[in-house]
């Protein structure tokens, strides 16, 4: 029903007003978004404190653990190993957390579902699909 109401909100004021495409964000789809957005941040916190122990200096930066299997050659060069793992993965985290952050920051300053190269609105089904999405389909960085 809502999102019948916004369509015809939308159509309308593409209708009536061609100048401003900026239409209305889709208030049901921000708010499932930032739930989504949410539920991702604690899910990478929980995968980044597996592979890397909180600095103590900053909260939110990350060192790669390195294990301790043992003190053998075999054991330590399985911890090497795994201490590369680690910083793989780590790297990764970090890097999707940054873009959830900043997802949900576009969300607090009201500029959420914003193209960040054109400035255009972002589909919503791309925005459903990845709500973290900064670019529509067009800009989209590979
Ligand atoms: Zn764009």
């Amino acid at each position: 029903m809502v999102e019948a109401i916004n369509l015809m909100y939308n159509s309308y004021r593409f209708s009536t007003d061609q100048i401003s495409l900026n239409l209305a964000m889709n208030q049901e789809l921000l708010a499932k978004n930032k739930v989504a957005l949410e539920a991702e941040k604690a899910r990478i916190t929980k995968l980044l404190s597996k592979v890397a122990s909180p600095e103590a200096k900053q909260a939110d930066e990350y060192a790669p653990k390195f294990p301790n299997e043992g003190d053998t050659i075999e054991d330590n060069t399985l911890e090497v190993e795994e201490f590369q793992v680690n910083i793989s993965e780590e790297a990764t985290l970090t890097d999707r957390m940054d873009k959830i952050k900043a997802a949900l920051g576009r969300i607090e300053n009201g500029t959420y579902g914003k193209c960040l190269v054109g400035g255009e609105e972002i589909d919503e089904k791309r925005l459903t699909a990845a709500p973290e999405a900064d670019t529509c389909v067009a800009h989209a960085r590979t």
